[in-house]
């Protein structure tokens, strides 16, 4: 059926699809479709029309679920800003976490190697104090050293042998010299060094005040004093008894610079200053061939190995005027023989040989490295 004419109807409802059929400009006249119908000036009362056909009841309508869930465009663009924000803080702020760590380990690696650096530094200069101290340690010792090697060198006019130790000397100097490296082995050796030359000092003093004084008031001892150097001492004893026979003095080889006089031979009326001094010669001789073994084991040969005449010997050349036997007159008509020795008057070349001897008795000097 054809509906009322509806004049300019809303062209929403043409544009909605009303049934062409209702469009009253269709009746037989031409539609142009390409352009849109001509708009009112104003749009019709919303309401339709009285008797307007009712939509279809079972038209589809919008489903509301779709319209809810989708919300509107731009709640949704500022959600998905939202998003990428927060994701974008999260990114930042794990790459500033993994930048912060790296750094930390970095810093922290840094430091280690400070710290090696340091103790290496520590440890370098530890080992230069260690050197500074050892050479320091070393120049003790030399100077030290070169002290005992000069108190030695005192000893080179005493012609009684075996005061210094030679040895010792030597053992002492090697002692540093395996202690280089060890500063309180070179301590130690500093001390028995100075240790070393204080006995000898000591000896040089002590035999000093020997050699100034006579504690026996003889001549044997006046004679003794001057020969040894104040390091023979003199004992007017019973040195018969002592040395198992009938003799004027003797020495002992366990303690030899000590030379013992027989006080009942000394108490003899033909003794005299005189003759004191030639025994005491004798018995002085006695006293370098104890103390100087090895030249002595040399001289000995001039002598048929006979200690007794070598000292004779001594005894008859360097004490002017000496001979073996004397004519002691004790009175106006008495008088003794006294033979004193062995019987044997050295010849030239006996004398020589006890000159040469005698050059090189005591202490020499020696090199001593260190
Ligand atoms: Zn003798």
């Amino acid at each position: 059926m054809l509906g009322s004419p509806r004049g300019a109807a809303a062209p929403s409802a043409a544009s909605e699809g009303d049934a062409i059929t209702n469009d009253p400009v269709a009746e037989g006249a031409p539609v142009d479709r390409s352009h849109p119908a001509p708009q009112p000036s104003a749009p019709a009362p919303d309401s339709p029309a009285p008797d307007a056909p009712a939509p279809a009841p079972d038209a589809p309508a919008p489903a509301p679920d779709a319209a809810a869930s989708d919300g509107p465009p731009a709640a949704r663009t500022r959600r998905t800003g939202w998003i990428v924000a927060v994701a974008l803080l999260a990114v930042g702020a794990i790459a500033l976490a993994v930048g912060l760590v790296l750094l930390l380990l970095q810093l922290q690696t840094m430091q280690e190697r400070l710290d090696e650096q340091d103790q290496r530094i520590q440890e370098q200069q530890d080992r230069i104090e260690e050197q500074d101290e050892l050479i320091e340690q070393k120049e003790t010792f030399g100077a030290a050293m070169q002290e005992l090697l000069n108190t030695a060198a005192r000893f080179e006019t005493v012609d009684v042998g075996g005061l210094v130790p030679q040895g010792h000397l030597t053992y002492l100097a090697a002692n540093a010299w395996r202690h280089r490296h060890d500063a309180a082995g070179l301590d130690r050796d500093i001390a028995d060094v100075a240790t070393a030359t204080a006995d000898l000092a000591k000896q040089l003093s002590d035999a000093q005040a020997a050699a100034s004084a006579n504690a026996s008031g003889s001549a044997y001892e006046t004679v003794l004093d001057e020969l040894g150097s104040g390091f023979v001492t003199t004992s007017i004893d019973d040195a018969d008894t002592l040395c198992g026979e009938d003799v004027a003095g003797c020495v002992v080889s366990a303690d030899p610079r000590v030379v013992h006089i027989d006080a009942a031979d000394d108490a003899m009326p033909y003794m005299s200053d005189w003759l004191r001094t030639g025994v005491a010669y004798h018995e002085f001789a006695h006293v370098l061939q104890v103390t100087n073994p090895e030249p002595t084991e040399v001289a000995l040969s001039a002598f048929g190995g006979d200690l007794e005449t070598m000292a004779d010997c001594f005894a008859l050349t360097y004490l002017d005027g000496w001979s073996l036997d004397h004519r002691v007159w004790v009175s106006a008509n008495q008088y003794w023989d006294v033979t004193l020795g062995y019987g044997h008057v050295c010849d030239e070349p006996q004398r020589q040989a006890v000159r040469d001897w005698h050059a090189q008795l005591g202490y020499v000097s020696q090199p001593v490295s260190q």
